[in-house]
């Protein structure tokens, strides 16, 4: 049969048709007013996007870029640091934090896990400089309650900042950025705003730039002071990826239709679609007898267990050779005992029900048993027909 290659990983995600050709034909210097004009729309567009009033940089780098520069702007040197880590994403934390010289206490929860929020309070104490962590964990499938985190946080007064990588979290997960006191939040190009790996982004409050003006970490590339005050000029500090600017100002036009007109509403309208999305592969995945990674699941992906004595690289290579579709296997040590189907950013309703309708054809294949034909496909439309139901807060 035809095969259509599919993206169903965590990143990078499917492309948006309209960012691909606004790349394409994409030539203006980076230096011109034609792309100071999309420059300064698209870092106003980005805080409707982020939901903050805060300023928001987008640099010509992966996530983990930006992530860096989170470390090597806010800490100095032998700064305490609190990493939250139930992940590989986690896990990159703490190597940042070290490598900048932090301080750093870690407080682990199992993969599949999120924190216990008395743990988190027992670990903070009042000379912790800056806490790092995920909002959805992507190597396992977790969503870490980032308001209850922020609270704990923030009781702990402005001297401790909240960082966050919300790489596979915006755009899937509802983040209240200034209600909530988060101080750095990061997002990634190749997830939730449909376009290839290559910017990523952070917002950046007040009490950050205060911080900034202290700490004595090594930066250059990365010197976030720098870049606002370029970016204050219409301008990247130095030539930004100009094509992929030229993508994500299409991208954000995308998502303000889908709020018709509205790009916040646009955002909530995404983030809905991924939770429907996720539901449904949640009820289509446990409706074939498979079980879930997360304890508290993100809609970002889903993390779904390899059945008992079955490596999960089969089923991964089984959907890439028969379906030509891409599902990711399980990173690190996680590898051959689970498979992750991403539902952020360009999925829609046939492409969530299409990854239902192979799975069950290549559980059968994989496995040699018999799968009731039709299950998993069946429990997610009766989802969809439900529509979204009401979600149980997660964490405490
Ligand atoms: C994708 C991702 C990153 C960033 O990885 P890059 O490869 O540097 O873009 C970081 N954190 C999470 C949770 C992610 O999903």
């Amino acid at each position: 049969m035809l095969r259509k290659n599919r993206l169903f990983t965590p990143g990078p995600t499917p492309l948006l048709p309209a960012a691909q050709t606004a790349m394409a034909s994409f030539t203006a210097h980076h230096r011109t007013a034609d792309f100071r004009a999309l420059f300064q729309r698209v870092l106003s567009d980005m805080k409707e996007f982020v939901g903050t009033r805060n300023d928001v940089l987008v640099l010509s780098c992966s996530g983990t870029g930006v992530m860096e520069a989170s470390v090597s702007n806010l800490t100095s040197p032998g700064d305490k640091v609190l990493v939250l880590t139930a992940g590989k994403f986690g896990e990159r934390w703490t190597g940042l934090a070290k490598a900048f010289g932090c301080n750093v206490d870690v407080l682990a929860a199992p993969y599949g896990a999120t924190f216990s929020l008395g743990d988190i309070r027992a670990k903070l104490t009042s000379d912790v400089r800056a806490v790092f962590v995920q909002a959805t964990e992507s190597s396992t499938g977790a969503r870490h309650d980032v308001q209850a985190i922020a609270k704990i946080v923030r009781a702990n007064g402005d001297d401790t900042l909240l960082v966050i990588d919300a790489i596979t979290g915006l755009g899937t997960t509802h983040l209240d950025v200034d209600g909530w006191g988060v101080d750095v939040i990061i997002g990634g190009s190749q997830k939730a705003l449909m376009m290839p790996p290559g910017l990523a982004y952070c917002a950046v409050s007040e009490r950050a730039w205060r911080r900034m003006d202290a700490t004595t970490s090594p930066r250059y590339y990365f010197d976030l002071r720098k870049e606002r005050k370029s970016a204050g000029k219409g301008e990247s500090a130095y030539t930004p990826a100009t094509s992929l600017f030229a993508a994500l100002g299409a991208a954000l036009e995308f998502i303000r239709g889908m709020g018709n007109g509205d790009l916040a509403k646009g955002r909530e309208v995404l983030v809905d679609n991924a939770e429907l999305c996720a539901e449904m592969t949640r009820a289509g995945a446990e409706a074939l007898g498979l079980k879930l990674y997360a304890a508290s699941p993100a809609a970002a992906l889903t993390a779904i267990c390899s059945p008992d004595g079955v490596d999960s690289g089969k089923l991964v290579k089984e959907f890439r050779e028969t379906f030509d579709a891409v599902v990711a296997n399980g990173q690190g040590e996680m590898k051959g005992q689970l498979f992750r189907i991403a539902h952020i950013g360009y999925y829609d309703y046939l492409d969530t029900i299409g990854i239902l309708g192979a799975l069950e054809h290549v559980l059968a294949r994989v496995t040699g048993k018999t799968v009731e034909y039709g299950a998993a496909v069946g429990a997610a439309q009766e989802v969809y027909a439900r529509g979204l139901s009401k979600r149980q807060p997660v964490g405490a």
